[in-house]
């Protein structure tokens, strides 16, 4: 299947491709499906990282469209991983919801990293919503011991049944309704973190909302309250409608 431009772009950065083959699934809510996938030899290949990521081709009225899913649970030696799906209108959603065991998907490895924080920070900020749930948990994981506070954005009742991976002695995790198209989150984010952030420069924050809100929520933490750019990782996930 040939990509089109983005995928001669991708290209040109020497993205690698693969095949991924789905081996279960399981709906976790009405709103978040799991799949169990095979990664063709990608992880013996390429190793694995914290919150990393890989780009997957969906077709659509014949051409091919790109999108981003984070890895759970990777295994080189058994050549496995999940991803998990937070659903909503869209073609990755569509595929994800259809997905059975045998189905295959093309992927493009291309732009995921990981840069581990030194010093280690005193207090790690995290921000995300479902589609983060994945990336959230394995950034949990990467920083053991690390006191965090977290911001869980949900859009559905059920998203409070999504499970963060927490250590209650050192987690603390509030969920916060989507309303007005994020910009709640960002009022309640803004109202706390200025208590949270003694020194700039010795706090990490983690931003990957939808891009309005990841943008401002990144806005203010670099120009309000001063954190070192490189203490700061902001990625919007997702392109919400216009508000
Ligand atoms: C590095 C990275 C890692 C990511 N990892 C994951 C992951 O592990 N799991 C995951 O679910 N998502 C993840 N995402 C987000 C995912 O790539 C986007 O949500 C993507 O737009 C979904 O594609 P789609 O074809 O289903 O919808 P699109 O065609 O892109 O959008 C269709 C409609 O759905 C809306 N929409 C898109 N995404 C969302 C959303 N999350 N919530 C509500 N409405 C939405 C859009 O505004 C639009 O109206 C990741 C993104 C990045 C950049």
């Amino acid at each position: 299947m040939g990509h089109g431009w983005e995928g001669v772009v991708l290209k040109l950065f020497r993205g690698k491709d693969f095949e991924f083959t789905v081996t279960g699934t399981e709906d976790v809510t009405e709103h978040y499906r799991r799949l169990h996938l095979t990664d063709g030899g990608m992880l013996a290949l390429t190793g694995v990282h914290p919150t990393m990521w890989v780009r997957l081709w969906f077709d659509h009225a014949g051409k091919s469209h790109q999108r981003a899913y984070t890895l759970v649970n990777p295994d080189p030696d058994s050549g496995t991983f999940s991803l998990e799906f937070a659903l909503h209108d869209g073609r990755a959603s569509d595929w994800a919801r259809k997905a059975a065991p045998g189905d295959t998907i093309e992927a493009t490895l291309q732009g995921t990293g990981f840069e581990t924080p030194e010093p280690q920070p005193s207090r790690l900020l995290a921000i995300g919503d479902a589609a983060a749930l994945p990336a959230l948990n394995s950034l949990l994981a990467a920083l053991p011991g690390v006191p965090a506070t977290i911001w869980f954005e949900t859009q559905h009742a059920e998203d409070h049944d999504l499970d963060l991976r927490l250590d209650p002695a050192l987690h603390e995790l509030h969920r916060v309704e989507r309303r007005a198209s994020g910009a709640h989150l960002v009022d309640e984010v803004k109202a706390a973190l200025p208590a949270l952030v003694q020194d700039p420069a010795d706090v990490y924050v983690w931003i990957t909302c939808d891009t309005t809100t990841t943008r401002a929520l990144a806005s203010y933490v670099r120009k309000e309250l001063n954190v070192p750019k490189h203490r700061v990782h902001a990625l919007g996930y997702w392109r919400p409608e216009k508000r």
